[in-house]
């Protein structure tokens, strides 16, 4: 029998809300720093780490992360996460590639978090080197990471999820976009039927 299509999903930005549960954290830093934070709206999301929060900014926030046992597991899941995750299940070898954090808490409060939804230590990879990890499509809602997967693993496809409340990304930057959990349901679908 023909094998499922393996379909590999990032989990900070398209499965939990990494940056609306960051949020309060960065504008309460943005505040007691007098520095302005602008709007969402104004941010291309994939820019987020070069222009708003800086090399500097990005270690007071991790070090916060490191001595906040709970963060990382109170996360909140993005909507529909659940139910997209066990409808794509049905259809597709679902894994998930996660970046690897070396803070005292995060992998172990995060894969408690992959657990609730159905992943197993079989099935949730932490790496810094996604590329690394075949598939037949790849969602990831950070562009750099979609460049080097899709580099990697020549024939497959590579999807940004991006988020509407921020600033579009420009297609000339990563053209094959999505925002939701229909249309991603609808780009697996359409593989299983091309075969
Ligand atoms: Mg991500």
């Amino acid at each position: 029998m023909r094998r499922k299509k393996r379909l590999l999903l990032d989990c900070d930005g398209v499965m939990t809300d990494f940056y609306g549960h960051a949020e309060p954290w960065v504008l309460e830093f943005f505040r007691q720093n007098n520095l302005v934070h602008p709007p969402r709206n104004e941010i291309v999301f994939h820019e987020y780490f070069d222009r708003v929060l800086t090399k500097d900014i990005e270690k007071h926030f991790w070090a916060y992360v490191d001595s906040t046992p709970g963060w990382t597991r109170d996360m909140p899941l993005l909507p529909n996460t659940r139910e997209a995750v066990s409808e794509l299940r049905k259809m597709v070898d679902l894994r998930c590639v996660t970046s690897q954090h070396d803070g005292p808490y995060w992998v172990r409060e995060r894969f408690a978090t992959l657990q609730s939804l159905g992943f197993t230590k079989k099935t949730a990879y932490f790496t810094a080197g996604k590329e690394a990890v075949g598939g037949d499509m790849f969602i990831d809602d950070t562009v750099h990471h979609v460049r080097v997967w899709a580099e990697e693993q020549v024939g497959a496809r590579a999807i940004l999820r991006v988020h509407p409340e921020f600033a579009p990304v420009a297609a000339s930057v990563w053209s094959d976009q999505i925002s939701t959990w229909g249309g991603i349901l609808a780009a697996v679908e359409k593989m299983i039927e091309e075969g």
